[in-house]
């Protein structure tokens, strides 16, 4: 749709001014340093594009330096930062810090996952003298920007931008934290009668790599809800080509997306590899200890995990991730999976071609498709890994099943929720050797590259669910550092979002 109405919006644009200016204003986008998602920062660029604003979008992983040093050189009008992990939060403060020190008055723009428009007024806004706008998704921006930009309406805009941000700032300050301290929270475990829980011993024991996944079976794993996401249309598949005024262009996307995967799989455009193993493992405290082989004697490595330090209602423990496997001591020998994909081998390749040929519209569709193949393979490794586990031998669930979680045990992924640390992640690209077997990378930040990548940790606890960490207390921040042998300033800059 973009790329057929764009030459009528440039004629339309270039009839209606005089001086046959063709663009109003130039505005920089960039995914920050040590982070490579940047699907939502390009649907921002079509949509501004079409608007006609001059886009500069400087990629993914750009250094403060390289922002700065364009924006001042090309007349930027505006600077929009995207990220998608926790560590880029910081990056844009960094940001923002830096434009200021070089007296910079170019309104800056916050968007991706992890940022929020709390964040955005208590940590980047005052750093920086100009407007700091959080700017919640693509669709937005054009109003956004066009206010900023309009001497007439500028001024009142960041009014009430600054009136927003103190009222958040005012209840983040003086928000209810009612944290336990970490004792406590560690007295009041979720227990289990570990001498009746039945635990499955895995069929082998260490890594196995998966060279090539066909591509075809993991189409039948997809799960599309996310993918309508991704293009902005909020809807839940497939009920969502039922809807009044989204279900006209959910049905078309979707049929592109089969066309597209039609030539990946047929063409095997994209490659996808993971490695995934399982060890004997025990917990102790917080820490699973993850052991060589059934002996048990030799550590081949440690996993530590944080726990909730945080009283919610309907629950009157706190939860771990070291909770789900049976303590050194109690009897039981416990086990602890870990796996890494990546469906992003030619994904670039591809992208390169869409963009040489100016169609943003397929550059983005196959990265969103590469994610969506990740997921999936996710999704079909974890069944994979129940059964090779034992206790998913009987399980017999349709692709909807799965979407909706209905087996045992889970797979958290290190920076979410249960454990938000990042640098778990190094634990487990040493523990599976993953960068040997797949060739995934973690960046500065830890973020895995290829974009196309899903990583995590496999729990078979019946009683295992997601949760969130969220704060914890200072108590906490420095038996964590001591455990991880980690630095404390180190550990404060990791943990930052939940401290
Ligand atoms: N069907 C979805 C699945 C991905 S999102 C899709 O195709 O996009 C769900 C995944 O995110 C989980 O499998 C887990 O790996 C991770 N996750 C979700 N909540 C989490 C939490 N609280 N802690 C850790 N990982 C979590």
């Amino acid at each position: 749709a973009v790329n057929y109405l764009l030459p009528f919006m440039e004629e339309e644009k270039l009839a209606s001014e005089d001086g046959g200016i063709s663009h109003r204003a130039t505005i920089l986008l960039a995914t920050v340093k040590g982070d490579v998602h940047d699907i939502g920062k390009n649907i921002v660029g079509v949509v501004l594009g079409c608007n006609n604003y001059r886009i500069i979008d400087l990629g993914v992983m750009v250094s403060s330096e390289h922002i700065l040093k364009v924006t001042q050189q090309e007349n930027v009008d505006i600077v929009g930062l995207s990220g998608l992990i926790t560590p880029s939060l910081d990056e844009m403060v960094h940001v923002a810090k830096e434009m200021k020190r070089l007296q910079l008055e170019v309104p800056l723009l916050i968007g991706g996952a992890t940022t929020s428009a709390r964040h955005t007024a208590v940590r980047i806004a005052p750093e920086y003298d100009s407007p700091v706008v959080h700017v919640l998704d693509a669709s937005r921006s054009v109003g956004v920007v066009d206010k900023l930009l309009n001497p007439e309406l500028r001024d009142g805009y960041q009014q009430s931008n600054v009136e927003k941000q103190a009222e958040l700032v005012a209840s983040f300050e003086t928000r209810q934290l009612k944290l336990v301290s970490y004792e406590e929270a560690c007295d009041n475990r979720l227990t289990t009668d570990w001498s009746e829980l039945e635990i499955s011993t895995p069929e082998f024991i260490g890594n196995r790599t998966i060279e090539s996944q066909s591509l075809e079976t993991l189409r039948d794993f997809i799960d599309w809800t996310p993918f309508f996401m991704t293009w902005q249309l909020k809807g839940k598949y497939p009920r969502i080509f039922q809807h009044e005024t989204l279900g006209a262009p959910a049905r078309e996307l979707f049929d592109h997306a089969q066309q597209l995967l039609d030539d990946i799989i047929s063409q095997q455009l994209f490659r996808a590899t993971a490695v995934y193993g399982f060890w004997p493992a025990a917990s102790v405290g917080d820490d699973i200890i993850v052991y060589t082989d059934e002996s048990r004697n030799k550590q081949k490595t440690i996993l530590h995990t944080l726990r909730q330090q945080t009283r919610r209602k309907g629950q009157d423990y706190f939860r771990s991730l070291a909770d789900y496997v049976a303590p050194r001591g109690s009897n039981r020998s416990d086990y602890i999976g870990a796996f890494a994909l990546t469906t992003g081998n030619g994904v670039a390749e591809q992208v390169a071609q869409y963009e040489a040929a100016g169609d943003d519209y397929n550059s983005i569709m196959v990265k969103a498709l590469a994610d969506r193949l990740a997921e999936a393979f996710a999704e079909y490794l974890h069944q994979h890994s129940r059964q090779c586990w034992g206790y998913g031998k009987s399980e017999n669930l349709t692709n909807e099943d799965l979407i909706a979680e209905q087996y045992r045990g889970i797979r958290p992924a290190p920076g979410y929720p249960a454990q938000p640390d990042h640098t778990e992640k190094s634990t487990i690209w040493e523990l599976l050797e993953v960068q040997q077997a797949t060739s995934i990378e973690l960046t500065d930040s830890l973020a895995m590259m290829p974009a196309a990548s899903v990583s995590g940790l496999y729990f078979a606890h019946p009683e295992a669910r997601y949760f969130a960490v969220d704060r914890i207390g200072n108590d906490q921040l420095e038996d964590y550092a001591r455990r991880k042998n980690m630095p404390i300033e180190a550990a404060r800059r990791w943990l930052g979002s939940i401290l």
